[in-house]
């Protein structure tokens, strides 16, 4: 059967990849020149299997209050006139009762370890280069007040078989030694040594090489206008290129990965994705001083930023704004993460040479990507991926190429459309 993968972003390719090899005819079609070109270009760089937990958690809503109005804040809510932003906003705030965020962190958990060992086969068996670092992740808390539920996190983590460990201060220098010049402000922190980090911008160009090598037709510069479709079957893509001629491709089965625009694209069918755009950003500098630029990835939980040693470059990235689909960069929020990385780790890119970048995080309310079958016979979604994307794309492309192949897939996870 003949695919339509629709986006090319690291969810759209690793889509490509799995249902390629499952031995399907797949076609992807991106609106951009090459493939992961947007939210997949510049993120954090983190595969972060330990850390499950949704933003929309207990604590959430009363950090959300604190922050209120302060510009620099991690968290920046925007309040506009679109009542999907509103809708959101609510099923955000439903998520954070304590058992949708202990099901949500279980369905998490169940596929990030399943798609960090689909990841590691992936690159054990095509030999990818993106700047891949197995050297764990190092999780900092520089408060008394965040450490104390660190022995929780741990516990429910190992619940799910995710290694991790309370680490002291001594420790955290022993494994991180660029973090000598805050190591007397730290309460403490977690390791995770099976985590990973690496650029998914490379790694997403790397596979579309190989998806290409491999008979996958790329459409590149070819915008989708709409879905053609006869009651519950779609019959073709409309699409547009780059000269404003338009067209049609079809095919048997469309899978929609087109990250925050998926809910516009399906709404006229009548299916309602829960998904809506959290901006966030990153700076990337090429390092000043290696000694002083962590090799392993670091998560500032108290600031809400993660650092990713890229090969020569340092990626920082964080902050989180609920404010439509503007991508530009407002160059506060670049000095906002320029200043922690003086504060925490000072001397180690140069800022004169930082680039800042920004993304939006195809977000749904509770983190959990849509995976499966949409409404109608030939509609299935790989969207959603919020904050987690890199994290989970190895592992929801492998578990849709599964479902569309008949079977079932091993994460104990929600997926859509499964009775
Ligand atoms: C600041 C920041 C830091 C992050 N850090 C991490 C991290 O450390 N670890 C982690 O796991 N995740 C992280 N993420 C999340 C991760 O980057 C995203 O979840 C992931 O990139 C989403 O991938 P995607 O393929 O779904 O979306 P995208 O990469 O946005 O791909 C969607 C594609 O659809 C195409 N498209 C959209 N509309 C159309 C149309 N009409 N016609 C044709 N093409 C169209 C776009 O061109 C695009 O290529 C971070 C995100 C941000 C913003």
């Amino acid at each position: 059967m003949h695919v339509l993968v629709l986006g090319a972003g690291i969810t759209g390719v690793t889509t490509a990849w799995y249902l390629r090899r499952a031995g399907f005819d797949v076609s992807v079609i991106d609106r951009q020149p090459a493939a992961g070109l947007e939210t997949s270009y510049a993120n954090g760089g983190q595969i972060s299997v330990s850390h499950p937990e949704p933003w929309a958690n207990p604590s959430a809503p009363l950090i959300a209050l604190r922050w209120l109005g302060r510009s620099d804040a991690p968290l920046r809510f925007r309040p506009s006139r679109d009542p999907a932003q509103w809708r959101w906003a609510l099923a955000f705030l439903r998520e954070c009762l304590p058992g949708r965020t202990r099901r949500n962190t279980e369905a998490i958990a169940s596929l990030a370890v399943y798609s960090a060992a689909q990841l590691r086969s992936l690159r054990e068996e095509l030999g990818l280069g993106y700047e891949f670092l197995g050297r764990g992740i190092l999780h900092l808390f520089f408060s008394q007040r965040e450490f104390r539920d660190a022995g929780e996190r741990v516990e429910i983590l190992a619940r799910h078989g995710i290694r991790a460990r309370l680490c002291g201060r001594g420790e955290m220098l022993a494994i991180e030694p660029a973090l000598a010049a805050v190591a007397d402000r730290i309460a403490g922190g977690i390791h995770a040594p099976d985590d990973e980090s690496g650029d998914a911008f490379r790694f997403t160009q790397a596979l579309a090489a190989r998806c290409e090598e491999a008979g996958v037709h790329f459409y590149y510069g070819t915008r989708i206008r709409r879905l053609l479709h006869t009651g519950g079957l779609i019959d073709a893509v409309e699409v547009e290129d780059a000269a404003g001629h338009t067209g049609q491709l079809s095919a048997g089965a469309y899978v929609v990965c087109l990250g925050s625009y998926s809910p516009a694209l399906v709404a006229p069918l009548g299916e309602r994705l829960p998904i809506y755009p959290v901006k966030g950003y990153s700076i990337t500098a090429p390092v000043a001083d290696p000694a002083r630029a962590p090799m392993v990835s670091l998560t500032d939980e108290s600031a809400r930023i993660v650092c990713s040693r890229l090969g020569d470059r340092l990626r920082v990235a964080g902050t989180a704004e609920l404010n439509g689909f503007d991508t530009t960069p407002d160059p506060l929020r670049g000095q906002g993460i320029l200043r922690w990385l003086e504060d925490r780790l000072p001397g180690a890119i140069d800022p004169a040479k930082a680039q800042l970048w920004a993304g939006l995080r195809p977000a749904t309310p509770g983190n959990t990507p849509l995976i499966g079958k949409g409404g109608g016979v030939n509609l299935w979604y790989n969207t959603g991926h919020g904050t987690l994307g890199w994290t989970l794309a190895c592992g929801s492309a492998a578990a849709l190429a599964t479902l569309m192949g008949g079977g079932r897939p091993d994460p104990r996870f929600p997926f859509l459309g499964r009775a």
